[in-house]
């Protein structure tokens, strides 16, 4: 074959030798896909419309053997290296121009034990997937929202989802990982083995290396949750909601987590007619204890004014983890997500939050504020490499538009937003929702805080030297 244009490691382009390529490919189990190739373009598409990059060779590995050769390949020829899990990143970091993409779609595989309460996740599933396998034994992980996002990128930084407070983060559930690290060797680490790297790998995200299969503890949850759901209308005196339901929460069972968002009811066949487009509050919580305590614990959040729509009520777990997908369809729209920790919500946040959702610049765009505590705030913050463990909310900017033509508009308006909240915050923002990542070092010192950011530095020098794995929210090794 010809040789192939890449880009190297510090982003210089050159030509890669095509008898290597091939020889590469050809050892390969799984396939790979280069530009030419009838479905490297639809592979490439993430999650993020925002993205539209085009690595040099797309390596879809069958196994840790495939994922071993990867990484030495790339090392050795010094590519530009990404590595993809559900390809939900928002700032798009599974896919690279010019590189080479270590994807781990196939590797998906769910395997119980109903007995140890364990269960054995390969570095490419994606949360539905595991959800569907652990519900047959009435068990469940602490993940996230969205079940088409992948485990992997999710639970490395953290893992926010409607279990946080009653059973802790996806990254608090872990027990050990599988991961092929920079120097292409497999290696396991959990409490016991390689423990640096496990606690480098609960927050720190992909910068130690490619984690090939996870094993997470489970909890007795479902078949039934309880959905609370009520739509309040968003207008000036929409912070007296806001205010309800932070009083609400503060006094809130764990059983219970929950989201207010500030958006406007999806223009989708999901929603009536006549209400989509409507600007609205909707006070989102989920119930995981018994489905009639459930009910009767989330009625004072829907009586909270009048709302337009009420779409509450006992519901599968599967169907609650599921529940907006419909809304988060891959590549449909232009994407860009920054958080902040708050430590409260007093009348001068409020106020800020309001004024910004009524000025979203687009209805698809959505304000989250996400109340924490409870099992995911009782761990200690040196104890993961996570840090943030004190923060009471999570102010996420989720601003999504269709037009492309706004790309600049909309990542200022973000920008301007998440600004104007900093000095109400200590600066650290949610790794899993971080912009681009623009501030670097900075926002990595303050989202980790000093003592696990320099810790994390450590780790990286000894794991990862070369920077390898660059394209995340990357840890740089500086002595
Ligand atoms: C619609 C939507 C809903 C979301 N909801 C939530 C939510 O409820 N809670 C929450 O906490 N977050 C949520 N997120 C954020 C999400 O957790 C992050 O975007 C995360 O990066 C997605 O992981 P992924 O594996 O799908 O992403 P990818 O884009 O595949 O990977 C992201 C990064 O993770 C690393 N990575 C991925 N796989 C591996 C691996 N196997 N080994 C080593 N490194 C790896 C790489 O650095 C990669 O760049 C949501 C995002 C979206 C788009």
């Amino acid at each position: 074959m010809e040789n192939l244009q890449v880009t190297k490691l510090n982003g210089s382009e050159a030509s890669l030798e095509g008898a290597a390529v091939e020889a590469f490919r050809d050892g390969l189990r799984g396939s790979s896909l280069l530009a030419d190739d009838a479905e490297y373009n639809e592979v490439r598409i993430i999650w993020n419309g925002s993205t539209d990059k085009r690595p040099a060779i797309i390596v879809q590995c069958s196994g840790v053997a495939d994922v071993i050769d990867a990484v030495n390949f790339a090392r050795e020829h010094d590519l530009l290296v990404a590595v993809r899990g559900g390809g939900h990143n928002v700032a798009g970091n599974a896919m690279c121009d010019g590189g080479l993409v270590i994807d781990l779609s196939s590797m998906n595989s769910v395997r119980v034990n109903p007995d140890t309460k364990r269960a054995y996740v390969g570095g490419g599933a994606l949360l539905g997937d595991m959800d569907r396998e652990t519900q047959v034994f009435g068990l469940a992980a602490p993940l996230g929202i969205v079940s088409l996002t992948g485990v992997a990128g999710l639970t490395l930084c953290g893992g926010l989802g409607w279990l946080r407070r009653k059973h802790g983060m996806a990254c608090d559930a872990l027990v050990s990982v599988d991961i092929v690290t920079a120097d292409g060797n497999f290696m396991t680490a959990s409490e016991t083995e390689n423990s640096d790297l496990f606690w480098g790998i609960r927050g720190g995200g992909g910068n130690f290396g490619v984690v090939t299969s996870f094993e997470f503890e489970l909890y007795p949850i479902g078949p039934m949750a309880t959905l609370c759901a009520p739509f309040y209308p968003l207008n000036e005196s929409a912070g007296d909601i806001i205010r309800s339901w932070r009083d609400y929460m503060n006094e809130a069972s764990e059983d219970i987590s929950s989201n207010c968002l500030l958006w406007s009811i999806p223009a989708h066949p999901n929603f009536p007619e006549e209400l989509q487009g409507t600007p609205v509050v909707i006070t989102a919580a989920v119930h995981t204890g018994a489905p009639e305590e459930g009910e009767r614990l989330l009625q004072p959040l829907r009586e909270l004014g009048e709302p337009v729509l009420d779409l509450s009520g006992p519901i599968p777990y599967c169907g609650v983890q599921a529940a907006f997908d419909p809304l988060f369809v891959k590549g449909e729209r232009q994407n860009y997500w920054k958080s902040l920790y708050l430590d409260t919500l007093d009348d001068d946040t409020i106020r800020y939050v309001v004024s910004r959702a009524l000025d979203r610049p687009d209805p698809w765009s959505l304000i989250a504020i996400w109340h924490l505590g409870g099992a995911m705030n009782r761990v200690d913050p040196a104890e993961t490499a996570l840090g943030e463990r004190r923060a009471n909310y999570l102010y996420s900017l989720d601003t999504s538009w269709t037009d492309p033509a706004h790309n600049e508009s909309a990542i200022a308006w973000t920008r301007d937003a998440w600004a104007e909240m900093k000095p109400f915050s200590r600066g650290g923002v949610y790794l899993n929702f971080p912009g681009q990542g623009e501030e670097g070092e900075e926002l990595l010192r303050a989202s980790y805080g000093s003592d696990n950011y320099d810790r994390l530095v450590k780790l990286k020098i000894k794991y990862d030297p070369s920077n390898l794995f660059r394209l995340n929210q990357n840890i740089f090794p500086r002595k």
